[in-house]
């Protein structure tokens, strides 16, 4: 109300985009739709302060209420994730690694990470990153055949090379990690072990995927991709972190400030507390099962319809298609679904012959579309309409308007 008066141009932005996301399904893997409550911590007063350093040592008065603010996010992510220490304050995911490497790495130290074409992340060791700039970073991949993680290689690459670090988790992967597996190939040779579980932490936080913490010293996560809530990241120790060098907790603190950042952004601290809380009800437990049904309902439908699925299908939220047989690029492919109103990405397949900017498949995913409230009947539909406009580009106008009638159904949180 006081924006639409005081900054009209911005007011009208949003008020499109927020038209932008009730009018189409947004299937990018890695967003959802936050609540309303989350929103509101987020858009609070909080955001005027200054709260550099922890609870109870704060480099800055005024912060008795900021301190329970921060303890009660800190007490709720150690409770539902089950690990020791929690660092709530990394801006985002990508700075909430920066700190991991802060906290056990000197520059050029050899670290070990998935692939960015394999499904990995930028972070973790990818040659344009700060990850692959400032480390020696040995990357590892997928099988060519059954496109799950190649075990073998990265036991062998460890061995070989007895990184100080090592990164389990991704973007594009659509099966559960094999934590322990991992968790024996760091062991063997006395490396860390880090689970980013920046796209899965809603599934493990609702109890319906594994959770990593007995297997790995460190994880790390954002907190606004199935974990609906704000933009942010969490680094976590693990017991068996604690147990491996009991100096871990103050390290990575020390790393996060004053190592990477200033002041942390309490508001977005409050919106994690409350989007913890959400995630802490069977509610969202319901909601983290759904996510994995829809996603699997959609991938069998979509394979009836001779889309080629990477790894044959999914066990989590995300599903990632090899769109060769179809004769279509995952650019076109993303340009022609957004067309109808599904939002969706391109991206790498493993193996791609084809150039990053113009991969041969496309990552779609279940997060948001199932905080709307879908189940697997809807999914049936969605299957129909990607299949109907690969197949039949002209197909967009019919297919759009149908489209927009359906979102009508199912509102955004409010
Ligand atoms: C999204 C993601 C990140 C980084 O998150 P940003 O908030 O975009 O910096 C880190 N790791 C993985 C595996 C991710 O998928």
């Amino acid at each position: 109300m006081k924006l639409k008066k005081s900054d009209p141009q911005i007011a009208k932005l949003i008020k499109l985009e927020t038209q932008r996301q009730e009018d189409s399904l947004q299937m990018i893997p890695s967003e959802n739709h936050c609540s309303f409550a989350v929103r509101e911590a987020l858009g609070s007063i909080l955001t005027d302060k200054y709260a550099e350093g922890y609870p109870s040592k704060r480099y800055y008065g005024g912060n008795e209420f900021i301190d329970k603010v921060e303890n009660l996010a800190i007490e709720r992510v150690k409770k539902i994730f089950k690990v020791e220490h929690v660092n709530v304050q990394p801006h985002s995911g990508s700075p909430a690694n920066a700190g991991v490497y802060m906290a056990i790495c000197e520059p050029k130290d050899t670290i070990m990470g998935m692939a960015l074409q394999m499904g990995g992340h930028l972070t973790h060791g990818f040659k344009l990153s700060f990850s692959g700039k400032f480390f020696n970073a040995v990357q590892y991949g997928l099988d060519e055949k059954t496109h799950l993680i190649n075990y073998d290689e990265v036991e062998k690459l460890a061995k070989e090379h007895k990184p100080k670090l090592i990164w389990v988790g991704g973007s594009a992967y659509p099966r559960i990690f094999d934590w322990k597996k991992m968790g024996q190939v760091a062991d063997s040779v006395g490396a860390y072990l880090v689970a980013d579980i920046a796209h899965i932490a809603g599934l493990i936080a609702g109890g319906i995927h594994p959770s990593p913490v007995p297997f790995v010293h460190i994880i790390t996560t954002t907190t606004h991709k199935t974990l609906r809530g704000p933009r942010g990241g969490i680094i976590m120790v693990t017991k068996k972190g604690i147990e491996k060098d009991p100096d871990l907790p103050k390290k990575i603190d020390k790393a996060v400030f004053p190592g990477l950042q200033g002041g942390p952004h309490e508001n977005a601290i409050a919106a994690i507390a409350v989007c913890i809380k959400e995630a802490s009800t069977p509610a969202f437990k319901k909601y983290a099962a759904q996510v994995v049904k829809n996603a699997k309902t959609l991938a069998e439908e979509l394979t009836k319809y001779g889309f080629n699925l990477i790894s044959g299908g999914t066990e989590n939220h995300l599903i990632l298609i090899d769109l060769r047989n179809k004769n279509i690029t995952g650019a076109d492919a993303q340009n022609l679904l957004e067309k109808i109103g599904m939002s969706m990405n391109k991206n790498s397949i493993p193996y791609d012959p084809a150039p990053p900017f113009k991969p041969s498949g496309i990552r779609m995913g279940t997060p948001a579309i199932t905080t709307r409230g879908m189940k697997e009947k809807e999914m049936k539909q969605i299957a129909i309409w990607i299949n109907e406009v690969i197949s039949n580009p002209g197909a967009v106008k019919k297919i759009r308007e149908k489209i927009k009638k359906f979102c009508k159904k199912f509102p955004l949180p409010k």
